[in-house]
């Protein structure tokens, strides 16, 4: 690495339990738990397994918006990271920089995708029973927990390691060897920002893959709602996919990633009629609250990919008796606008997904990021266009600001662009 480059630019996230507390009752502004500097200690490698990646582009998720509002479920809490500030971030493509002396696979210049969630085969660890599983999503490594052994000691001991990663809106980034995986060469970083989002999809689709004659309904055509469409097909369903999506741009996308029908309705009875008649579904109003759809006629599967509590309590009413419903969004916590006896009345499976891990392709197990990249090498054009917008860092605000006006800005995935200057 330069060794002049001591300082790099980097938003982080700034907490403590008090300014946390008034964040959650409403005070501070929109930036309150964001730290900018532009001369923040660039990050060093300490362990032989660690390298330092240069960022080329760090996507934002909602997820990111979401911390900066406290509006994740406090659950989240128990995987945050022991570093304070923390580099914000979780999506990016970069350059390795330098690796340590225990590096064998990754060499400076390569270009690569990061996985922010560092399991016990990175660490070294034994793996942990989910690791076994290959549910690297709920690795103990998350929560600092590594085998009990000494070697937790070489990265500080207990609690002093782990946390969901972050440093995507840094120009630079410390991860461990297995954390990184690489791009191929025709895949552009357009495209390759988005491998990590289109792992939750995949996790999500290849877990609860349709029947070719399944009717899926998928809630929301932001990234993560068109990365499913895209998932679906890219792990071969023909299964139908009714797509709601809010803004034109969003529906263009949709139709494009292989929706078989986008439904714009925005206004409540109207989308509930139209996903019934799509679907031969029967509607019935139950007294002083919204419609539901009875009856094994309607969607088979339904992915949230908004995951609010109005879009919750649609879900219910809107899957098939004896339906399935999987939400990928966060967007809700403690629910009071949920009637979740539906999902009993009307024999619902519910459940979520979250991150991703080791899913099986094509009869292979294979790594959610392995499995992206090689989809993504396949057929990468039909992912242009999803990154809508970049920003140089120190924009960020700016930056956060596209998404937060989506439909004005026509904005799908913003990121934060350092290859400038
Ligand atoms: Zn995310
Ligand atoms: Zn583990």
């Amino acid at each position: 690495m330069n060794e002049k480059r001591a300082g790099m630019m980097a938003v982080m996230f700034n907490y403590s339990i008090p300014r946390i507390a008034l964040k959650k009752i409403g005070l501070g502004s929109d930036f309150f738990l964001v730290k900018y500097s532009d001369a923040w200690p660039v990050p060093r490698i300490v362990h032989p397994k660690q390298v330092v990646m240069r960022t080329r582009l760090g996507g934002i998720c909602a997820s990111d918006l979401h911390q900066l509002t406290v509006s994740l479920s406090l659950y989240a809490s128990i995987m945050a990271s022991p570093v304070n500030p923390v580099p914000m971030g979780h999506e990016a493509v970069g350059t390795i920089e330098e690796v340590g002396a225990e590096v064998t696979r990754l060499r400076p210049g390569d270009r690569v995708v990061y996985n922010p969630i560092g399991r016990c085969s990175c660490y070294g660890f034994d793996p942990c029973p989910s690791c076994r599983n290959g549910n690297y999503q709920h690795c103990f490594c998350l929560l600092g927990i590594g085998d009990g052994t000494e070697r937790e000691q070489e990265y500080g001991g207990r609690c002093k390691f782990g946390g969901f990663g972050g440093g995507a809106f840094s120009e630079y980034l410390l991860g461990l060897e297995q954390q990184f995986h690489l791009v191929p060469e025709h895949v552009p970083d357009e495209v390759a920002v988005l491998a990590e989002p289109f792992t939750i999809a995949l996790h999500a689709v290849s877990r609860h893959m349709p029947k070719e004659t399944d009717t899926v309904l998928v809630v929301g055509a932001g990234i993560i709602g068109l990365l499913t469409i895209k998932a679906l097909r890219a792990l071969g369903s023909q299964c139908r996919i009714l797509a709601i999506a809010r803004y034109p741009v969003q529906a263009a996308m949709a139709r494009k990633l292989g929706a078989t029908e986008v439904i714009t309705e925005r206004a409540s009875r109207k989308l509930y009629d139209r996903i019934a008649r799509a679907t031969g579904g029967s509607l019935f109003t139950p007294l002083f609250s919204k419609p539901v759809l009875y009856g094994n006629r309607g969607p088979d599967i339904i992915f949230d990919c908004v995951g609010s509590e109005a879009s919750v309590d649609d879900d219910l009413r809107l899957s098939r008796s004896n339906g399935k419903v999987v939400i990928l969004g966060l967007d809700f916590n403690i629910t009071k606008q949920v009637d979740w006896s539906v999902a009993i009345w009307k024999e619902i499976d519910v459940t979520g997904t979250l991150f991703s891990g080791r899913e099986v392709f094509e009869n292979r197990k294979i790594d959610a990021f392995d499995l992206a990249l090689e989809l993504m090498s396949r057929d990468g054009e039909s992912f242009r266009g999803l990154v809508s917008h970049t920003f140089p860092v120190d924009r960020f605000r700016d930056a956060i600001r596209c998404i937060r006006s989506k439909e004005k800005n026509s904005a799908i995935k913003v990121a934060l662009d350092f290859r400038r200057g």
